[in-house]
């Protein structure tokens, strides 16, 4: 029996639940408070482009996403400009590199074992004991989790190895600091990325803002099939009676739908649950989690600016990634990320520019005059992902028979894996999970 499906929150959660339903006939209507839909990932303006609210990386391996594009008809090969894995590490102080790891497009696992045997920073001594001791770390199943710094230590990995790539890449995978960050989880994805076929590990980088990768093509899908969006709508409250919610109240008047789905944000579908008996509970488990902040600082400079490889890893200074926005039709911008709790929250925005602008000079040959920048600090643009951090993540199913939860903080079951750090990918998954669970109810 086709029913009439309730959405609270357009980000990629929301809409890939929506998308969802909409393939399976469903009637759909969702409402975003903002303006637009796309929640944390989507599309602003700035200085007569067109940016986003957060420099982002999608990765071979996002293959929800890949699939709902498929879906939908999206030529993913216009939307994204995929690169060959490459990690081109370089230290902000010396302008040294300080590692790059290149993995050629040979077929998996040897694209691994031929991008460590050309590492230039290591010696054939180290490559060999990486190649041994990684395969050793991806493969061990921890029974029980611990900080990321205590589990690469005790891995006896290359120093530099450790220090100058897999530190970096937690803490921009996960959004946490390799000393509070979980093994589990890091190494959850690690497996999904390299366990995996060579091209997971490609780099997807958009040729064009985050609202048109993927909710505007959702929204879009969304009309053609039937559902309806409505923006600036805002959710106040929920009412619950007798293990099934009755109505939601969007702009003072109560609205009835047969199932509701709650694709907001950790924080406010915690508030939105908070007072009833029957789900004071998922509020409390919410409530439990912590958050971590990312900043992305807009350089826009005089002259168009190239990389040496358009997304570069950055050590020994303030900030971890630089990445061209030339991609994406801009090229004279950079996008400059810091991601979780840092020294550069403390900073003045002048002297942060200041400071960030000497580290790419150091970096990058002829780096042109600085003409504006943008600086951009999401406050909760992830949970932080510790150990143990699942047991806080509520479920997809709540008490009441037609609510159901979605977005990239609910923990979906995957074969006993620890569920996916804060992502597009993870949000997309529970989307389209928190749908296929409704269809089969
Ligand atoms: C700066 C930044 C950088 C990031 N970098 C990456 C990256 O490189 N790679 C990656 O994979 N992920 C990255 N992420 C994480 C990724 O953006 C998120 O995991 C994902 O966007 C979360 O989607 P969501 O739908 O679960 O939640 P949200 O995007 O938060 O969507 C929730 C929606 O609900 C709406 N809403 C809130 N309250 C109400 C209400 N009362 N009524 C109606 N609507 C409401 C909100 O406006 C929002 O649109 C980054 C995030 C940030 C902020």
């Amino acid at each position: 029996m086709k029913q009439h499906i309730g959405i609270v929150g357009g980000g990629w959660a929301g809409l890939a639940a929506a998308v969802e339903l909409c393939k399976n006939s469903h009637k759909v209507t969702l409402f975003e408070s903002s303006p637009q839909p796309g929640g944390r990932a989507r599309g602003i303006e700035w200085n007569g482009m067109t940016l986003d609210n957060g420099q982002h990386l999608m990765i071979g391996a996002y293959q929800q996403m890949l699939q709902l594009l498929a879906d939908m008809g999206a030529d993913t090969d216009k939307l994204f400009k995929r690169l060959p894995h490459r990690m081109l590490m370089c230290d902000t102080q010396t302008g040294a590199t300080a590692f790059d790891l290149c993995l050629p497009t040979f077929p998996a696992p040897l694209h691994l074992l031929m991008g460590v045997l050309n590492i230039p920073q290591l010696s054939i001594k180290e490559k060999i004991l990486l190649l041994i001791r990684f395969n050793r770390l991806l493969n061990t199943p921890l029974t029980t989790d611990l900080p990321v710094s205590e589990w690469l230590a005790a891995a006896k990995l290359p120093a530099t190895y450790t220090r100058y790539l897999l530190e970096p890449v937690c803490l921009a995978a996960l959004t946490t600091h390799p000393h509070q960050a979980s093994a589990r989880a890091f190494q959850s994805v690690l497996q999904q990325t390299f366990n995996a076929p060579a091209h997971f590990t490609d780099l997807l980088i958009p040729t064009t803002d985050l609202s048109q990768v993927f909710p505007a093509l959702a929204a879009k899908y969304i009309l053609q099939h039937g559902g309806e969006i409505y923006t600036r709508s805002k959710v106040q409250s929920l009412q619950i009676g007798d293990s099934r919610l009755k109505s939601i109240t969007i702009n003072n008047e109560p609205q009835v739908f047969e199932q509701v789905i709650l694709a907001t944000p950790p924080t406010v579908t915690a508030t939105l649950l908070q007072d009833n008996r029957q789900t004071k509970s998922i509020s409390e488990q919410i409530n439990q989690l912590q958050y971590e902040p990312v900043a992305t600082l807009y350089l826009q400079f005089k002259q168009a600016v190239s990389l040496p490889y358009p997304m570069l890893g950055l050590v020994n200074g303030l900030a971890e990634w630089v990445f061209e926005r030339a991609i994406a039709g801009h090229n004279n911008v950079l996008a400059v990320v810091m991601s979780a709790r840092g020294d550069y929250l403390q900073l003045p925005q002048a002297e942060l520019v200041d400071r960030i602008y000497r580290e790419l000079r150091n970096t990058i040959a002829n780096l042109p005059d600085l003409l504006d920048s943008k600086l951009i600090i999401e406050k909760r643009a992830t949970f932080q992902c510790h150990p143990n951090v699942d047991q806080y993540r509520p479920a997809i199913d709540t008490s009441l028979s037609n609510l159901k939860l979605c977005g990239d903080y609910v923990y979906i079951e995957e074969n006993n894996h620890p569920g996916l750090p804060s992502t597009l990918e993870g949000a997309l998954r529970s989307g389209v999970k928190c749908a296929q669970s409704l269809l089969s109810s």
